[in-house]
């Protein structure tokens, strides 16, 4: 593969960037400016310039954005090396590493992942069992918070001597210790805990990442501390780190992300290059000045500028509504007549409608069915969560790792086993006080080895040899010979066919039952594509053995189908048969993506920023996220009585007088001229340069304008130093272009 070939169609700093040769690269720029595009080149040219991708490590943010990148730089390399890239979230990398190395620091290989509901009903169980009154879901996020940032059970009370306070922290304190003991005995890690133990693992033993030769980061500003430490342990050996950013996009503070980590980086990386991308490829001019006059209202931001590479376009349209149904409405109707005015130019992938929070989804929701408009959820109800598929997704996790308590409590009586509520729950005290899992009690039980102090009925007596035979039969299927051994989809099956569930689910659901069943079996179809990308080398599997791993082949599929579950942030809802859907999105689940129209409901103070939230900037960056994944057109609306029926007023950052001439606050939304300038917008055919500055005017820029930041040094020099660090024989440098493109 030429390198050279990878440098076309982009712009001279993109360029720069991707074939630079300084070890630490940050490339920091504004939204749509191609930083996850050149991160996807740089990655495809280090592997042209003969790096082995199994060498090499690219955490993304999202799966969505993973599964993007990973397709590019198969489009771009074109020999079928993406899929050995160790490339991934940080959590699902994390959780490779533990899967393949975590036995070194005495994790178990068939460890389970507790999802956010997991941990949830865990720490539930212990506030109830010792009566604590802190609220259990303040104290998941306050634990996921303490360990996001690397530190211990204590609690920081800032000197406050308020008895209330003590209360509270010895309250948390306990729950904290209680939890981490419930998923050690359950052999369970939360997500957390994939980023925590492999910093441990990396730590003590640094020789499982000895191969690695360049890490990427994509989406920097919203890694925090212990995704830092990662990082910084990913690329201890050979120091070579590629990070794209922007701080104004910076909007995981709420889960302990650090700005900071920039200056960490170039305290601990001091020969880092700074490269800025300063023309933004994906919003209309006149988007994007709105969306800049928006995050300009923050004072104390580091300024910089961003160059429209589009036509102005249609201006942003803000409308006030009557109420929150009006609003919904407003946004079907409008959506109906864009697509009738543009024709075949949209479909509705191309609509997006992004929300500050998940809870405003129900109004829009019944409109798009009411008027037979397919969409997507992102960051909503998941599919993995609804009741059916959960259940089954239990008996897979208890099949494959029984001491799992609290899967376990969910499915010992689906279908019904006579074993009521109150037997569950006074089996699980009974096994936490004897620091025994629920499995082995009620395995001791159902085999005679033991009597349960719970006082259990005869048909509980029956349900329970019938449960534990369904699980035991299923794990001898698992581990059976070669041969014999079962495919996930086949447990699946087997499972179902145990337990009877589709009469079950008629019984008990007779409204729904089908659309139920139909989730059952899309379950079983993604289980079967998974085992087909597996088979062809697309997930895992390219870590390199330091030693030899007993590993048994069945087990191994399932544990890592049930990984991918618990890590996959987004899945489609029930409309998963229509080939187009409007996306429905939180705004945190739509960073880094685009979309043609973008819908941004509920404008309102309180909405955003929030009621709740503790940073007024970061909800304006929020806001400034959200603007800035429109491509051609930008609505934003304010219903005039929320879905609670209170009176709202306009959110504080379009207020602004400044903004007052950029948006379209009356007329029609769309005007059929404004189709044109679409198209030319959406076709990518627009050649004139748009500089959007502080000032609300639009001036074309000169050329030179364009390319400010090189940050070239002499290249003969960068070469030797970068051939003498990498010490890898397979190692060898392409040339630098000598011919630089402009676009
Ligand atoms: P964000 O901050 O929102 O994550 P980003 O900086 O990562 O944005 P990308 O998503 O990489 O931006 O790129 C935005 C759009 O611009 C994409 O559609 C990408 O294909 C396009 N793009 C990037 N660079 C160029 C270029 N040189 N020429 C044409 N299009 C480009
Ligand atoms: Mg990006």
């Amino acid at each position: 593969m030429n390198p050279d070939g990878l440098l076309v169609n982009l712009n001279q700093s993109q360029q720069a960037a991707v074939s630079s040769f300084a070890d630490t690269l940050a490339i920091l720029a504004g939204p749509g400016s191609g930083k996850t595009h050149t991160l996807t080149s740089r990655t495809a040219w280090l592997l042209a310039q003969g790096l082995q991708p199994w060498n090499v490590i690219v955490a993304t943010f999202t799966v969505k954005a993973a599964r993007e990148m990973k397709e590019r730089i198969g489009r771009l390399i074109g020999n079928g090396m993406e899929s050995k890239l160790i490339l991934g979230t940080f959590h699902s990398i994390a959780r490779r590493y533990l899967a393949r190395y975590g036995h070194l620091i005495d994790i178990k290989k068939d460890f389970g992942i507790a999802d956010s509901a997991d941990s949830l009903a865990i720490i539930k169980r212990i506030l109830k069992r010792n009566n604590f009154i802190i609220d259990a879901k303040v104290a998941k996020s306050r634990i996921s918070g303490q360990k996001a940032r690397g530190a211990g059970y204590k609690v920081d009370e800032n000197g406050s001597k308020s008895v209330a306070k003590s209360v509270e922290a010895h309250e948390f304190e306990t729950c904290y210790m209680e939890y981490e003991e419930a998923l050690r005995r359950s052999n369970l890690l939360d997500y957390d805990d994939l980023l925590l133990r492999c910093v441990d693992l990396l730590r003590r033993h640094p020789s499982c990442v000895s191969n690695v030769e360049a890490v990427l980061i994509d989406e920097f500003q919203d890694t925090n501390i212990v995704q830092f430490d990662l990082m910084c342990l990913f690329a201890s050996h050979r120091k070579r780190v590629t990070i794209v950013g922007d701080p104004d996009q910076s909007i995981y503070g709420f889960r302990a992300a650090e700005i900071e980590n920039y200056k960490r980086l170039l305290r601990l990386f001091p020969h880092t290059i700074t490269i800025a991308l300063e023309e933004n490829y994906r919003s209309s001019g006149a988007i994007l000045l709105t969306a800049l006059n928006v995050i300009e209202q923050d004072s104390s931001r580091v300024k910089k500028s961003l160059l429209a590479t589009h036509t102005v376009g249609t201006r942003p349209v803000l409308r006030k509504l009557c109420d929150a149904h009006k609003e919904a409405e407003w946004i079907i109707t409008e959506i109906q007549r864009i697509k009738g005015l543009t024709g075949d130019l949209l479909d509705l992938n191309d609509f997006a409608i992004l929300l500050r929070s998940s809870a405003l989804s129900r109004l829009i929701e019944s409109a798009l069915g009411k008027a037979g408009i397919a969409y997507r959820m992102v960051g909503g109800l998941r599919f993995y969560d609804r009741v059916e598929v959960k259940t089954i997704l239990d008996y897979l996790r208890v099949v494959n790792q029984p001491d799992n308590n609290d899967a376990l409590a969910r499915i010992i009586n689906v279908p019904s086993r006579r074993i009521g509520e109150a037997t569950i729950k006074s089996l699980l005290e009974e096994a936490d006080e004897a620091k025994m899992t629920l499995w082995s009690l009620i395995l001791g039980v159902v085999q005679g080895k033991r009597t349960a102090e719970t006082k259990l009925p005869k048909q509980t007596d029956q349900g329970l040899s019938r449960f534990v035979n369904i699980i035991l039969t299923a794990r001898g299927k698992l581990t059976a010979p070669p041969e014999e051994r079962v495919t996930t989809p086949e447990l699946i099956k087997f499972i179902l066919l145990k337990t009877d569930y589709e009469t079950w689910l008629e019984e008990h659901h007779q409204d729904k039952h089908k659309a139920r069943w139909a989730n059952v079996e899309e379950l079983i179809k993604q289980a079967t594509d998974f085992q087909d990308l597996v088979a062809c080398g697309y997930e895992d599997e390219c870590l390199p053995q330091i030693d030899d791993l007993d590993q048994e082949e069945g087990a191994d599929h399932l544990s890592r189908f049930l990984a991918n579950v618990a890590l996959a942030s987004e899945v489609k809802n029930d409309e998963g048969t229509a080939t187009t859907q409007v996306t429905i999105s939180t705004i945190h689940a739509a960073k880094g993506l685009e979309w043609p129209v973008v819908f941004i409901p509920a404008a309102y103070q309180g909405s955003i920023p929030h009621s709740r939230a503790e940073d007024t900037n970061e909800e304006r960056r929020l806001l400034y996220v959200a603007m800035t994944r429109a491509k051609a057109l930008l609505y934003m609306s304010c219903p005039v009585k929320n879905s609670q029926s209170e009176q709202t007023t306009l959110s504080p950052f379009l207020c602004q007088p400044s903004l007052a001439p950029l948006l379209d606050q009356r007329g029609p939304s769309l005007r059929s001229t404004a189709v044109q300038t679409m198209a030319q917008i959406l076709r990518r055919s627009l050649p004139s340069t748009t500089s959007i500055s502080k000032s609300s005017e639009s001036v074309l820029s000169t050329e030179d304008d364009l390319f400010p930041i090189d940050g070239e040094e002499n290249e003969d020099e960068k070469n030797s130093r970068w051939n003498s660090m990498s010490g890898n024989p397979t190692f060898t440098m392409g040339q630098q272009p000598t011919k630089r493109r402009r676009i």
